[in-house]
């Protein structure tokens, strides 16, 4: 799976999806530019988005904010107190790490050295599972689902196998005050055999216990590190000028729903869509687009009546889900995440994650904001930010009346959203027949998405083919992006058009001059049929669009 991800970044090198920026000086660190078939790539991910969300939806629009924005309404929303990631240096490399991915890291380590260390432990005792997932599994739930913390010491303690896993447990019990030590091993235990590292992390970094490196190297402690992007406004360099690009798409909505409220005569419930950058000084930057510096969002803000949002949140979970699998993505790569750590504001959080080659990561948040972000701005800019709701409450036979409505979001990475797009149509297909050995490279992006929608070759270059595969592009190119190719053999142009998910090649020949057919050939099947030039349109027309 490694070799997967790495073939998929080279593949979007070379086809030109997504280049390192500013390659020729060596790069840019955490930030990305996308080529000739990414940017469309990209475009068309942000139709289909934009075309469900705002087009299919009566009470929601689209706006676009601008990146600045005034700097106190990055101390309303919290950004200046809270929007931080633990940091760790290590004095001898001085190199820069965010503490919870260490942990992460380190944790994966401890782990994968506990259990084969278990693993040798059984082979030696002849101790035999019928499945490598039983054994790490079986252990756990045998030697430390004690609800006592105590008692969970001494058997680990009294434990004659595995060092790390013993280890593992006396970091942490080294490291906590008795007061929490029980809670603290319950749920570290639950992690455990739910095998999720990320809720280790959580319990780690949350209790500020010392990570298992710090003994190994020089750290460090754990610090904050404020992940936005600050510049000055006007020629003054003065504190007070300094405003932030903005970290996130959402605030851009909150501060203007009012507005378009007003504007567009909008009622509860209604909602704001988003599509647009935005910039975090992300401390480490790894897996390729996953975590950028500068990268873009695509946002709904969905504004309800108070009461309400358990609903709201419910339906909004689902309908997201619901557009991803309809891009035919299969279901057992998506999976729920439920935030059990809310936020102070929130009132319900999941994540929708998808399985990358590096195993489940977060594409798009749900998210139950409550009023939260609108009181804050009602605080920090002293205009009122209620809403009159004129419909009436069957309880009471009144008006509902004024009130600042709560908020559930729905929050994309449209550049996660490109990776995952690109690594589940990415396929090294074998074509091996008997007499000879043949591979192609093909991504089977839903038709739609595909940067071109389909690419025309004349057969040969002469003989009037050119002009006549011209005729045919010059109808078709105002309602699709086309390729027209005419170097090398009809086989090659057919895999460089595979390797970049073009659904439909078309060819023309000899017998197109005589009675106006071409042969087109279908990227998934490889099939290819003949039909009538003026057919084209429809053909492409029922495959590409939505
Ligand atoms: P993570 O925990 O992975 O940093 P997050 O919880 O901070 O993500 P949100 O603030 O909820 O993310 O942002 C919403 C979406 O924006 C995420 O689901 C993700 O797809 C995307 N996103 C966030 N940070 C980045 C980044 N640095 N680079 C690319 N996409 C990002």
């Amino acid at each position: 799976t490694d070799d997967l991800f790495k073939n998929v970044i080279s593949h979007a090198k070379e086809y030109g999806f997504v280049f390192q920026s500013s390659e020729i000086y060596d790069g840019l660190s955490a930030v990305y530019d996308y080529g000739q078939n990414g940017s469309e790539l990209k475009n068309n991910i942000k139709t289909y988005w934009w075309k469900a969300m705002v087009q299919m939806n009566e009470n929601i629009v689209g706006i676009d904010s601008a990146i600045f924005m005034h700097p106190t309404i990055w101390k309303a929303s919290g950004h200046v107190d809270g929007f931080s990631d633990p940091m760790i240096d290590n004095k001898d490399s001085k190199k820069r790490y965010r503490a919870d991915q260490l942990i992460e890291d380190k944790i994966e380590d401890y782990w994968n050295k506990a259990f084969s260390d278990l693993d040798d432990y059984f082979k030696r005792n002849e101790i035999t599972f019928s499945s490598t997932e039983e054994i790490d599994l079986n252990f756990v739930k045998e030697n430390f689902r004690n609800p006592e913390a105590g008692q969970t010491i001494v058997d680990i303690h009294s434990t004659n196998f595995s060092e790390n896993v013993k280890r593992a447990y006396l970091f942490i019990a080294d490291d906590i005050n008795a007061k929490n030590a029980l809670e603290l091993f319950k749920s570290f235990t639950d992690a455990l055999i739910s095998e999720d590292l990320s809720k280790l992390r959580d319990i780690i970094i949350e209790q500020n216990i010392k990570c298992p490196v710090s003994g190994t190297a020089n750290w460090t402690d754990v610090r904050q590190f404020n992940l936005m992007f600050s510049t000055q406004v006007g020629a003054i360099a003065d504190e007070s000028e300094t405003i932030y690009l903005r970290p996130e798409t959402a605030q851009g909505i909150f501060v203007n729903y009012l507005n378009v409220q007003k504007s567009g005569r909008m009622k509860i419930p209604f909602g704001i869509a988003q599509i647009g950058k935005a910039f975090r000084n992300e401390v480490i930057a790894r897996q390729f687009i996953i975590r950028m510096r500068e990268f873009e969002q695509m946002e709904m803000q969905f504004f309800v009546r108070p009461g309400t949002q358990r609903e709201w949140f419910d339906k909004w979970k689902q309908t997201r889900l619901n557009w991803h699998l309809a891009l035919g993505t299969a279901p057992e790569k998506y999976r729920y995440h439920e935030h059990t750590k809310l936020a102070h504001y929130a009132d319900a959080a999941f994540d929708i994650e998808y399985n990358f080659p590096f195993g489940f990561k977060e594409v798009e948040g749900i998210h139950s904001r409550t009023d939260f972000d609108l009181s804050q701005h009602e605080k920090f800019s002293r205009k009122k930010m209620q809403y009159f709701d004129p419909e009436v409450d069957p309880e009471t036979g009144k008006p509902y009346g004024n009130y600042i409505p709560y908020v559930i979001e729905t929050s994309i990475g449209l550049d996660r959203m490109f990776l995952l797009t690109l690594i589940n149509a990415y396929e090294e297909e074998d074509l091996s027949t008997e007499e000879k050995q043949d591979s192609r490279t093909v991504l089977r992006l839903h038709p739609a998405l595909a940067p071109v929608k389909a690419a025309i070759f004349p057969l040969t270059k002469k003989d009037g083919l050119p002009e006549k595969a011209r005729e045919i592009m010059d109808k078709l190119k105002l309602n699709f992006n086309l390729q027209y190719e005419e170097k090398d053999a009809i086989g090659k142009r057919y895999r460089r058009q595979d390797a970049i998910g073009t659904p439909f090649c078309i060819t023309v020949d000899h017998q197109s001059l005589e009675d106006n057919t071409v042969t087109i050939r279908h990227r998934d099947t490889m099939a290819q049929e003949r039909v009538n030039a003026d057919d084209l349109d429809r053909i492409i027309g029922d495959l590409v669009s939505w």
